[in-house]
């Protein structure tokens, strides 16, 4: 194919997106069958309201509700599981198995089958379900449909405390929604009680663990907060979190970028810089900073604590309750004294270890703060799908390279597929080549940098050249990276280069391949990765990961992750008894059974250390690497001559100087001009 033709296509960015059809939408898109869709498990009755529905008029949905045997089967078919902590705990007790613990701590609420019924059962502020509407949201995803009525229903009646809450469900299902919407509800329902208090103050805080994903959530909360009283806002630094108090404060362009100019905003911008809005969206280092201002020097110190705050959202949870963020995200945690805050926890991917920390956390504060057991709340947790496994829609390829100069190539054969490198077995059914926009991820700033050096001239002039090209990472200015961020959305970038930065949370609905130039170091890492596509139930999205010899001993996991992922795939298309054709035209090739028996299983020191420090040629190199790891380092690198490749010429162009030498000063023959290195 004719790189050029394939480069100028439109990258398809929508702004909105269509509505999915039926077959396109059940469990492996997030997506809960519109009513007249094959849902024949829930009974009739909701077959019959359908109809009103289909004449186009939302509000008119169910309005009766399910019994507990349709909530068990409506469960099961969307893969909900909703568990009671404290009765999983209590079932401890009596029985062994985990099963039956399971089993019997498992809870069926009504599910939110159509967001219809967020004002005819919830309720909800008119402002805030006409913002949904406008959205061209039709119907909730399954994260939306088991979680809004758990967070949504207590705020109904007086003196009801929603539960704490983790949600496992994912990438791409629209949990942002699934904690703004009631966040939002409870918010404007607060406002309403004390009209009297003209004074607003923060009385909420989502934690994210990037300004991209802080920027991001406040983008999608700004949407539905219009008109509904309720204002939301990313920390900065100079703002104020109460009378008197304020964080060193920053050019004013670094404190404004990256956020829509809306007039919440410039409320926010008073001259006292008091924050002034209801939901304050923050990473933790930023918020941590305002909270105890000497922390770099003592996170002993107890922070200045923050008894309004009744709802604490902790959005990717595990990476912000992991080493590197874990003692902000606690001293956040810790600063939110109110007896009736509101904790939840919402990621893809939370592992047994995490879960046990934010468990043990919730209990230790109850203690703290001597609130008496029976007004503590409840403590659920709802997972959707299968526990850290790829979304089905999308299709992975993993690709031995041998050597880091066979990555390169792979990558350019990715950007200039031929003919015979897109369809090589000559196969009418083979995949079509991938198209841009491409997300590609390297283990380190310096390897983004460098990758980005070597690519930056491979898009053709008449197509963009070197504009269509970026890098970004957490180097960069913030004025830079907000800017990379929008060109991106908008289709101006086609190919963007970075590290782990982007691989949370960040939704870019059009991106049409992932790339792991350098494997990720976690299962999860590569869950998440690989979830930058495939959003909102978006077909056609690939995962490619390319992996060197030095990578074989870590490949494992993620083998197994697309292994899984392609077995869901599977039972998917067989569902549908028509046949989907979206399913049905995924690239072959992914992980073939010999692979997972031949590759070897990854030690538990071996996993940690990948996870602390990326594989160790990639690293930097460090004054105190000794010269063999130096080489190993150097031979890493990414240019257009491997190392070795580099040490050959090297060696070549020595040989020549030697030869030329013996013939001109045969004395010099025993200290010939010895080889130096390949920098
Ligand atoms: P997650 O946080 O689960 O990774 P996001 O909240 O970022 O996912 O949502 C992914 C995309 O899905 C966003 O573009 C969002 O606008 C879209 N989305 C969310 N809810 C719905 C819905 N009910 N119907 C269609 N699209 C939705
Ligand atoms: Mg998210």
């Amino acid at each position: 194919m004719d790189a050029l033709k394939l480069l100028s296509r439109s990258t398809g960015l929508k702004t909105k997106i269509s509505k999915p059809s039926p077959q396109n939408v059940p469990s492996a898109s997030g997506h809960i069958p519109s009513e007249n869709g094959s849902d024949s498990t829930v009974g009739r009755k909701r077959k019959r309201d359908s109809k009103d529905s289909d004449d186009g008029d939302s509000s008119v949905t169910l309005s009766h509700l399910l019994t507990e045997e349709e909530v068990r089967q409506f469960q099961k078919k969307h893969k909900i599981k909703i568990v009671d902590l404290k009765l999983f705990r209590a079932a401890s007790k009596s029985t062994d198995s985990r099963k039956s613990q399971k089993e019997q701590s498992r809870i069926f609420p009504q599910p939110l089958t159509s967001f219809g019924q967020l004002g005819q059962q919830y309720n909800i502020n008119s402002a805030l379900a006409g913002n949904i509407a406008q959205q061209a949201y039709f119907e909730p995803t399954e994260v939306q449909a088991a979680t809004l009525p758990l967070l949504l229903k207590p705020l109904l009646e007086e003196g009801q405390q929603e539960p704490d809450l983790l949600t496992i469900a994912p990438t791409g299902s629209g949990k942002t929604l699934a904690f703004l919407i009631p966040l939002i509800e409870k918010t404007s329902r607060a406002h309403r009680q004390r009209r009297d208090q003209a004074e607003k103050h923060v009385s909420s805080i989502i934690l994210a663990p990037t300004k991209e994903l802080v920027s991001q959530i406040v983008n999608e909360g700004r949407k539905l907060c219009s008109k509904t009283g309720v204002s939301i806002t990313a920390m900065r630094k100079g703002m104020e979190l109460w009378e008197g108090h304020a964080v060193e404060a920053e050019s004013q362009s670094d404190v404004d970028e990256d956020v829509e100019h809306n007039s919440d905003l410039e409320k926010d911008h008073n001259p006292s810089r008091l924050v002034k809005a209801d939901i304050l969206v923050s990473t933790p280092l930023s918020l941590v900073h305002a909270l105890c201002p000497a922390w770099e020097e003592d996170q002993t110190k107890p922070p200045n604590p923050l008894p309004h705050i009744e709802t604490l959202i902790l959005d990717e949870a595990d990476v912000l309750l992991d080493p590197l963020f874990r003692a902000q995200t606690l001293a956040v945690w810790a600063a939110c004294t109110s007896p009736s805050l509101q904790i939840s926890l919402w990621s893809a991917t939370i592992g047994s270890s995490i879960e046990e920390l934010a468990i043990s956390t919730i209990y230790q504060r109850q203690k703290r703060l001597k609130i008496p057991r029976s007004q503590r709340p409840q403590l659920l947790r709802t997972i959707i799908g299968l526990k850290d496994t790829s979304l089905p829609s999308i299709s992975h390829r993993l690709t031995y390279t041998a050597t880091e100069s066979g990555k390169l190539l792979g990558m350019r054969q990715l950007l200039h597929p031929t003919r015979a490198t897109s369809s090589s077995k000559g196969d009418a059914d083979a995949a079509p080549p991938p198209r841009t926009p491409f997300l590609v991820f390297t283990q380190t700033i310096a390897r983004a940098q460098s990758l980005y050096d070597e690519l930056q001239y491979d898009i053709p002039a008449p197509a963009g050249g070197s504009s269509r090209i970026a890098v970004l990472h957490s180097s960069l200015p913030d004025h830079v990276r907000s800017s990379i961020m929008q060109k991106f959305r908008e289709g101006k970038i086609w190919v963007l280069i970075t590290t782990d930065l982007l691989s949370r949370g960040v939704d870019f609905r059009g991106v049409n391949v992932v790339v792991n130039y350098d494997i990720p170091t976690t299962v999860a890492g590569y869950v998440h990765r690989a979830g930058r596509t495939g959003r909102a139930g978006r077909r056609g999205g690939v995962c490619v990961s390319f992996y060197t010899k030095e990578d074989i001993q870590y490949v494992k996991g993620i083998a197994n992750v697309i292994a899984a992922s392609e077995k869901a795939q599977a039972s998917s298309a067989n569902r549908h008894e028509n046949g989907d054709s979206a399913a049905a035209s995924l690239p072959a090739g992914g992980i073939q059974p010999w692979l997972l028996h031949a590759l070897p299983d990854v030690s538990k020191t071996a996993k940690k250390d990948l996870k602390l420090h990326g594989v160790q040629s990639r690293r930097a190199i460090h004054a105190d690497d000794d010269e063999k790891t130096r080489r190993m380092k150097r031979k890493a690198r990414i240019g257009t001559q491997s190392g070795y490749e580099k040490r050959e010429v090297n060696r070549k162009r020595a040989a020549v100087q030697a030869s030329l030498s013996r013939r001109t000063a045969p004395q010099e023959r025993d200290t010939g001009a010895e080889w130096g290195g390949f920098d």
